[in-house]
This record gives C-alpha cells, sequence and structure tokens, in this order.
C-alpha cells in the first residue's frame, strides 16, 4: 500500500468515529510510517522530537493506538515487552522470532504454516480473518547476541 492510501484510510477512519483530524495526528502518521521495522511510542516520539517535531507524548500513544485500530499498523506484545508497531506494507503476513536476550526480531514468511492455518480453520468450519507468530529463541551464537544490534533482520 501506498503512504497516500494509508492516510485516506486513517482521516476516513477518523471521521467515521468522530475524532479530530489534527495536523499532529498526520505528522505522527506519517513518521511512523517512515519507521523501519518494529517500534515502540517512546522510540516514534523520540525520533519526532529529534527531527524538529513538536509533539505530545500522549498523542503519539493515543495516535499509534488509532492507527491500529483501522489496520494501518500492527501491534506486536513480545513476551511483556512494551508494545511494538510497525506499518503494514504489502499484504503479506509475516511471523517473528525473538531472541530472549537481545530481543532481535527476526521476520519469516512461511506459505506451508499459511495453508495449514487455513485448512484447520476451514476443517473446523471458521472463516481464518487474521493470526500473528511469534517464535521465541536464543542466538546460536554469542557474537549475534548483543544488546543493541539492529532490532530486525531478514
Ligand atoms: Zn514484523
Ligand atoms: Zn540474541
Amino acid at each position: 500500500m501506498e503512504k497516500k492510501d494509508f492516510k485516506d484510510i486513517f482521516i476516513k477512519y477518523l471521521k467515521d468515529n468522530g475524532q479530530r483530524i489534527t495536523n499532529e495526528r498526520i505528522l505522527i502518521l506519517n513518521s511512523a510510517l517512515s519507521m523501519e521495522d518494529h517500534f515502540d511510542a517512546d522510540e516514534l516520539y523520540t525520533k519526532m522530537r529529534n527531527d524538529f517535531i513538536r509533539v505530545s507524548r500522549a498523542t503519539v500513544y493515543n495516535t499509534l493506538e488509532l492507527m491500529n485500530n483501522c489496520d494501518i499498523l500492527s501491534k506486536h506484545n513480545f513476551k511483556g515487552e512494551r508494545a511494538r508497531y510497525e506499518a503494514k506494507r504489502g499484504s503479506k503476513n509475516h511471523y517473528h522470532i525473538i531472541c530472549l536476550s537481545c530481543n532481535k526480531i527476526i521476520e519469516f514468511e512461511n506459505q506451508s504454516i499459511d495453508k495449514s492455518l487455513l485448512k484447520v480453520c476451514k476443517d473446523k468450519e471458521l472463516k481464518l480473518l487474521d493470526y500473528s507468530i511469534q517464535v521465541f529463541a536464543s542466538c546460536e551464537s554469542a557474537d549475534d547476541c548483543k544488546i543493541g544490534n539492529e532490532p530486525c533482520k531478514k
């Protein structure tokens, strides 16, 4: 999906839900969409301040929730960590493996998992709507397992 489409979806969502469309919210939308990988609200807030964009922390938090509600972002809670968000780019579902030592997040796609889940639902006469998979692991090599590594590698 294009950035512009996300903006249209977001504005429509705000209108439909009686929320105000403010410049601040649109700035947060743009900054969130420019974030790479998985970020939490404080990281976005810090980035916006570093970019000299004035927003309040509370507005960042609630705008991210609004973006999650209208499906522009996915929200993950990786093992009791603070909620992390990521922009929904493309239609492909992907899954996460999280190293419990360094919190590195690795993404993967797997069509046979997708197919199995579809089949499980179908067999139970359910229509699959959404799912997320989190796998917890630890890096095999101590060299790779450092806090401060890139948060997300393919
Ligand atoms: Zn991801
Ligand atoms: Zn690790």
